[in-house]
């Protein structure tokens, strides 16, 4: 589907109740929150989104984010969640409008979030993939991460991991140790789970799963 291309709200909250469903199916009811990855579609994805009682958008790419804050209106009606690569210089423009930042994977990029916005609630991203190309810390540098990050000043709420390619089974592992990192580390909130490995995330303990694709369509 283009960029735009037309949703129909009531296949949306049809989408967002199947989704609900398969997560409570998987244990996840009263834990795992529904980010609705709304990223590709226009603002009325996040609109119908909104309507259908996700969690929070969750958005990709700072250009089309702040595209869509401003079509509609200066604010999402849900709350906006950053779950893309972060480049250094679009973080102060988005700043105001996002409520949880998913995707912190260099101090560097810290430091610009706890300057734009201080004490902003963030999620310390780490590489559970084992792909050199796939963002993140490494595993084994998740503490001293998470404590460069506290030092900024930063809310850090958990942990952020993307599954590899292929069969969701294949997650599993990254999904089981980012959860043990949590908890070693007394950090509550676990984001990990798309639309092609979100059961086996809630199985993980997942309280935030991330999905586009089953809730929208092919992008
Ligand atoms: C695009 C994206 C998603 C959603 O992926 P789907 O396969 O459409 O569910 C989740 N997390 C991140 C980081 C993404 O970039």
């Amino acid at each position: 589907m283009a960029p735009g291309a037309t949703i129909d709200p009531a296949t949306v909250a049809a989408n967002v109740a199947t989704v609900r469903e398969r997560i409570a199916a998987h244990g996840g009811a009263g834990r795992t929150r529904l980010v609705a990855v709304t990223k590709g579609f226009g603002p009325e994805a996040v609109v119908a989104a909104a309507v259908a009682g996700v969690d929070a958008v969750g958005e990709s790419y700072a250009q089309e984010a702040l595209d869509k804050v401003r079509a509609l209106g200066g604010a999402t009606p849900a709350p906006l969640h950053f779950i893309g690569r972060l480049q250094r210089n679009k973080i102060r423009h988005l700043a105001p409008y996002v409520a949880l930042w998913h995707s912190v994977d260099r101090v560097e990029l810290g430091a610009e979030i706890a300057s734009r916005a201080p004490g902003a609630a963030v999620l310390a991203q780490v590489n559970i993939s084992g792909e050199t190309q796939k963002a993140g810390c490494e595993p084994s540098a998740t503490a001293a991460f998470v404590d460069a990050l506290r030092a900024l000043g930063l809310d850090v709420r958990g942990l952020m991991g993307i599954g590899p390619l292929g069969a969701p089974e294949a997650a599993r592992a990254g999904f089981e140790r980012l959860a043990s990192l949590a908890g070693a580390l007394g950090l509550p909130e676990l984001s990990m789970g798309m639309s092609d490995d979100l059961t086996v995330a809630v199985e993980c303990g997942a309280t935030y799963v991330r999905v586009g694709r089953s809730l929208f369509g092919p992008r």
